[in-house]
């Protein structure tokens, strides 16, 4: 085992290779308080990648109901169960991560999921903490709660897959930090699958190898961001790139958000592989809860999130959501628009902070036609 900086647990861990962070590193935040479970993010990630024989239960992308919605069943409670309480303090996490709760002759901790676990993706969906009594009406609080969880594979920056795996078949691309299978070197022991704390690698029967979602690569290598970030309907998703630690742009969406406005946080750090993807909490949810799935930056993440609205920064880079497929490398926060801009450093979109209001007539005399929608 290596010590490994892990920013996000705010000290070193053991990790069985040397630390090898990208010069920039695949980097996604998701606003869980715009997500309306569409599932046209799941769709269109099946669609491209995995409609073919043996990929039925295979969703790169997925999107669960929180607390009871999960896919594959149950995968965070049991291995939050296995890995025991852990606290925080500070900012420093005091338990231990999957590898170094890992049993001696193991590298991670995990467990398979039966088969019977991907039988039913949407399991869950909808369904509320907290009863609603018969009779009760709307008093402007709900006490019940939901929200919606996007989940796709972190490209964490210290993967449990490819700790675990070994042929050595998984690999972290150095240009831009995402994690692959080589599926010539794979043999399908399975030990990724086991391994991975988000359950994101997936058993193929028929190719018998093991596969996972690949970043879309073939669009980041042209600039663009994925297919789910692309089609997501909500407009909830945002890709670009984080740089390491210590050397932050306030100027790069990414940078910006998450490490520092920390308006944006990585799901379940506690487990300890430095996942990348990074999700604004809902507000509504209780704190205890969010703060087990979150981690201890929660409160501030909320208080930042409740000041965009007058915070224009802030806002701009949080209008730069869903509104363009390019990557976004640069942003600026002008008076009226937040303004974003490629690798080249060209403008490709432009958001005004308030969005135009155009009335019309409600009779078009031109086309001696009435609207219904006028506004
Ligand atoms: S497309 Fe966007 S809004 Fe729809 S479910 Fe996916 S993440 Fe949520
Ligand atoms: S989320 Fe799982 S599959 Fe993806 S890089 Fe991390 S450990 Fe590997």
């Amino acid at each position: 085992m290596s010590k490994v900086g892990n920013w996000q647990l705010g000290r070193e861990m053991e990790f069985p290779y040397e630390g090898a962070r990208p010069a920039r590193q695949i980097a996604y935040v998701f606003d869980t308080n715009k997500c309306i479970a569409c599932q046209t993010c799941s769709i269109a990630c099946k669609t491209t990648w995995t409609s073919g024989k043996g990929q039925e239960h295979v969703f790169y992308n997925n999107v669960e109901s929180k607390p009871y919605g999960f896919f594959p069943h149950g995968w965070d409670v049991h291995l939050l169960e296995k890995l025991g309480t852990g606290r925080w303090s500070g900012g420093t996490y005091e338990g231990k991560t999957v590898f170094e709760a890992a049993a001696p002759n193991e590298r991670v901790l995990g467990y398979a999921p039966d088969e019977a676990d991907y039988a039913s993706p949407n399991l869950g969906e909808d369904v509320i903490a907290g009863t609603i009594e018969r009779g009760a009406f709307f008093q402007g609080i709900h006490r019940a709660w939901m929200f919606y969880l996007a989940r796709i594979c972190n490209h964490c920056t210290y993967p449990a897959c490819l700790a675990a795996c070994p042929r050595k078949a998984i690999y972290k691309r150095p240009e831009d930090g995402i994690v692959l299978i080589d599926q010539s070197r794979c043999r399908g022991y399975r030990e990724c699958l086991k391994a991975c704390p988000y359950k994101k690698v997936f058993y193929n029967a028929i190719t018998r190898v093991s596969e996972k979602c690949i970043g879309c690569y073939p669009l980041i290598e042209r600039g663009e961001q994925p297919q789910c970030v692309q089609t997501c309907i909500g407009k909830i998703r945002l890709q670009g790139f984080l740089s390491p630690p210590g050397s932050e742009r306030a100027d790069n969406p990414l940078d910006y958000l998450v490490r520092i406005r920390k308006v944006a946080l990585p799901l379940y750090p506690q487990f300890g592989t430095e996942p990348n993807v990074y999700y604004v909490p809902p507000l509504h949810v209780p704190r205890d809860f969010l703060a087990q799935a979150f981690g201890p930056g929660v409160e501030e993440a909320a208080a930042a999130y409740r000041s965009a609205p007058t915070d224009r920064e802030l806002l701009g880079a949080l209008l730069l959501f869903g509104n363009t497929p390019r990557i976004l490398h640069r942003f600026r926060a002008e008076a009226e628009e937040a303004i974003g801009y490629d690798a080249e450093d060209r403008e490709v979109v432009r958001v005004p902070y308030t969005e135009p209001f155009f009335a019309r007539e409600f009779f078009d005399r031109k086309n001696d036609v009435y609207r219904h929608n006028v506004t």
